[in-house]
């Protein structure tokens, strides 16, 4: 796979470095069957190191998801080779099926059918907490 030559697919730019792993497994780019680039550590002007993930495949990224793990990555929706959009990520208000929770004695751990949902309760610590029993979620 040429990196630089992504005919339809997208990039996620300017992640936090050490972040693109993680994103990579909350996002299930490794059950994908398409070619996905994950380059760390890349020199950047903006944050001095950062990583980069190129999706080879037209998908559909959950937008929530990079913005729970770096709000201030961006998101290059590339078409026939051009740019086409470019999308503005945001700290999502409220997590669904993102993340789960820890707490062994939270209702989520033995209602199976229950969804996993955290709600930002700190925009300044980037902090979110289980609906259900307010257990905090574990740090990035
Ligand atoms: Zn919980």
């Amino acid at each position: 796979m040429n990196v630089d030559s992504i005919r339809d697919g997208i990039v996620i730019d300017h992640i936090a470095a050490g972040c693109g792993m993680k994103l990579y497994r909350l996002l299930g780019l490794e059950n994908l069957e398409a070619p996905v680039a994950m380059i760390t550590n890349v020199t950047s002007h903006k944050l001095g190191r950062k990583d980069i993930i190129k999706i080879d495949a037209a998908i559909d990224v959950d937008l929530d998801t990079i913005g729970y793990v770096d709000p201030g990555a961006t998101v290059n929706i590339i078409r026939d080779g051009e740019l086409k959009e470019k999308k503005q990520i945001e700290m999502p208000e409220q997590l669904v099926n993102v993340i789960l929770c820890r707490n062994p004695r939270c209702i989520t751990s033995c209602e199976q059918e229950l969804d996993h949902v955290f709600r930002l309760s700190d925009r300044e610590r980037k902090e979110y907490r289980c609906v259900y029993c307010e257990t905090k979620a574990s740090s990035l």
